[in-house]
């Protein structure tokens, strides 16, 4: 595995490459959720590249860009194992510049949810995802449905701007309790992850009614915001078709149900398609 740093060194490195490129964008601090994804585009592609940048321009002011989790070391030897061919690093001066030409989520699947209570994060993601798109020069570049909505406006860039890459949305990896695991989790102690699993046991809870037959989004949401009395602020519960479209009623192959909420330090998300 290639450790680089620098855009040029990244450029060299890619020289080398024959075949398929599989990129999994992170934020490091890997666990197995990361891995999942390497995994599939260890499985899927000739070469992998992984990029490990904590993006400062998606955090808002007063956000824990400072407090991050950062454990080089250790992502670097999750990505050797992996069998990973590059392991991208960059500094922050590499990857941007004073006064940058900026892309802007969209007006509406950009500022609702995560967009109305994070306003410019989507941008900020947005841009650094389009640089490390293009930098990778990948084929195929794999993302979390954990991030749905992430996921979704990627989707979309990638589309409007006729980018030549493949998104790959994978599966939502948990521990062995349902809590959706996250670099954030490891901001919380052993009882506020006992009570973060209201999450997943009211997406959990969101199914059975489903499957039991209830599809009205209100009745479902109400029933979710009982389970969720454990997390200390919940920010929302929402359902809605896959291309974030709200939905009064639960439509079997074209629906997400996603929640947001704080469970001491970390604002958590987790969501299921159904
Ligand atoms: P992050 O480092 O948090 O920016 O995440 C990098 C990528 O890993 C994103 O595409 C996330 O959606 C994905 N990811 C994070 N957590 C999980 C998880 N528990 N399961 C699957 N993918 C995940």
């Amino acid at each position: 595995m290639v450790i680089v740093r620098t855009v040029e060194e990244l450029q060299k490195a890619k020289e080398g490459l024959e075949g398929s490129i599989g990129f999994v964008p992170t934020m490091g601090a890997l666990h197995q959720g990361h891995l999942s994804l390497i995994q599939r585009a260890r499985d899927e592609n000739d070469q992998v590249i992984v990029s490990v940048f904590v993006n400062p321009t998606q955090f808002l002011e007063g956000e824990d860009l400072d407090a991050y989790p950062r454990r080089e070391a250790a992502d670097t030897q999750i990505c050797e194992r992996a069998g990973v061919d590059i392991l991208f690093m960059p500094t922050i001066d590499q990857m941007y510049e004073p006064d940058e030409l900026c892309i802007g989520a969209p007006a509406i699947r950009g500022y609702i949810l995560e967009g109305e209570k994070r306003p410019g994060h989507f941008d900020g993601m947005l841009q650094v995802v389009m640089k490390l798109l293009n930098l990778s020069s990948a084929t195929r570049a794999y993302f979390g449905k954990k991030d749905a909505q992430q996921l979704a406006l990627v989707m979309q860039m990638v589309r409007n701007y006729f980018m030549p890459v493949e998104i790959v949305p994978c599966e939502i990896i948990r521990d062995e309790k349902g809590l959706a695991l996250s670099s954030r989790n490891a901001y919380m102690n052993a009882e506020e992850k006992r009570r973060a699993l209201c999450l997943s046991r009211s997406l959990k809870r969101a199914t059975k009614m489903v499957m039991s037959g209830e599809f009205d989004a209100e009745t479902i949401k109400k029933e979710m915001n009982d389970v969720l009395q454990e997390a200390d602020q919940v920010e929302y519960v929402a359902i809605v078709s896959r291309d974030f479209k709200q939905l009064e009623r639960v439509e079997i192959g074209n629906t997400i149900i996603l929640v947001a909420a704080w469970v001491g330090k970390p604002r958590l998300i987790d969501n299921i398609w159904i």
